[in-house]
């Protein structure tokens, strides 16, 4: 079994490491047993393509946000408290930093953290590209997955926003300036990805979705997170052409985003915070869409039959990952979905 998912940080997080638990169960692999931390081994393949939208330079260091969360979660030693990070952090050399005033005050580095911007950068210096870094960043912990960036090219997003201080009353600013410093609040007017035009799948990507038996889009922001994935040109041609079932799994329950500020980029781009408003707009695949099946919690079952009409199978289950349980349960129902429309 070859799943190939699409993801950002947080939703991604906690929806891959789902599918890895599920995976585990279904395709067991006799040969690793009981891995490190009780990690158990499967016979199926799981790569995930991560979102690069939120990478940033930074105080000298290149961050990327969204691969790091899913590299600490996987491997264990994130913050599960804060929900970023990693465990056991301390800022000591943040606090260094702000007073010689580099970096942002508001955006606090941690040391540990800090560690893996630094490998990351020296050897980018060394002439790795992005992804061989990500290789490299994987080998250190046994992830059970593999970790695939979307694009080698730096496509950091910069948010056009409203801002009545500002002269013209608007402004750009990193989206993660917009999204960390002033908590998504700034009316964004426009989401731009630098070098979008120019961007290429990194190594791997086509493939991976080309060979899959079922491509997974993670319940992660539809627009900065998702968004981005499938701006990178070839990437939405690949799964337009993949043999490959896709299906989707809406970051939205009841029309409330679960966890962050995605609604504040779904209104920037005119579309209805609401599961089945998210699922038109990534579109059905027979209509020249992304998706062939969408799962909505419970509370949303009402737009299954509607969506149904639209062409896509879609299905109503759980869909808040509180545990691993919930979330194994959530991916299981995602491959079942892909099963179910071939
Ligand atoms: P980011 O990169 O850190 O913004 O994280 P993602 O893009 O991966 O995911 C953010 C999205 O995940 C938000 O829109 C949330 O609504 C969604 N999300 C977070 N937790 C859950 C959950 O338990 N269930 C579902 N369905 N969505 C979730
Ligand atoms: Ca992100």
């Amino acid at each position: 079994m070859r799943i190939t998912v699409l993801a950002g940080g947080v939703g991604g997080s906690r929806f891959v490491r789902g599918v890895r638990e599920e995976c585990a169960r279904r395709w067991p692999d006799p040969s690793t047993g009981s891995g490190r931390r009780g990690q158990r081994g499967t016979a199926a393949s799981v790569t995930v393509i991560v979102n690069t939208g939120d990478d940033l330079w930074l105080a000298g260091v290149r961050l990327m946000p969204d691969f790091d969360s899913l590299l600490y979660s996987l491997a264990g030693v994130n913050d599960t408290e804060r929900g970023w990070g990693r465990a056991g952090e301390t800022e000591r050399v943040s606090a260094e930093l702000r007073e010689w005033g580099v970096g942002w005050p508001w955006f606090t580095l941690g040391d540990l953290d800090l560690g893996t911007h630094l490998a990351r950068t020296a050897w980018l210096r060394e002439g790795a590209t992005p992804s061989q870094v990500a290789e490299r960043l994987q080998q250190r912990w046994p992830l059970g997955v593999r970790l695939l960036p979307a694009t080698d090219t730096e496509v950091d997003t910069y948010v056009q926003a409203a801002d009545p201080d500002a002269p013209g009353g608007e402004r750009e600013l990193h989206f993660q300036e917009w999204w960390t410093r002033y908590r998504a609040a700034l009316p964004a007017l426009e989401f731009r990805q630098r070098n979008i035009e120019s961007a290429r799948p990194a190594p791997g990507v086509v493939e991976a979705i080309a060979d899959a038996d079922v491509v997974l889009i993670a319940p992660s922001n539809p627009v900065v997170s998702i968004g981005t994935i499938v701006s990178v040109p070839g990437i939405r041609e690949a799964l337009a052409e993949t043999p490959a079932r896709v299906v989707g799994v809406s970051p939205i329950i009841g029309g409330q985003v679960v966890r962050g500020m995605a609604d504040a980029c779904l209104t920037a781009i005119g579309v209805e915070t609401d599961a089945a408003a998210v699922a038109r707009h990534y579109g059905a695949r027979s209509a020249g869409g992304l998706l062939d099946g969408w799962l909505v919690d419970e509370v949303d079952a009402a737009s299954v039959a509607p969506l149904e009409e639209a062409g896509l199978v879609a299905a109503s289950v759980p869909l808040w990952m509180r545990d691993l349980d919930t979330s194994a349960a959530l991916a299981g129902a995602a491959i079942d979905l892909g099963a179910e429309t071939r």
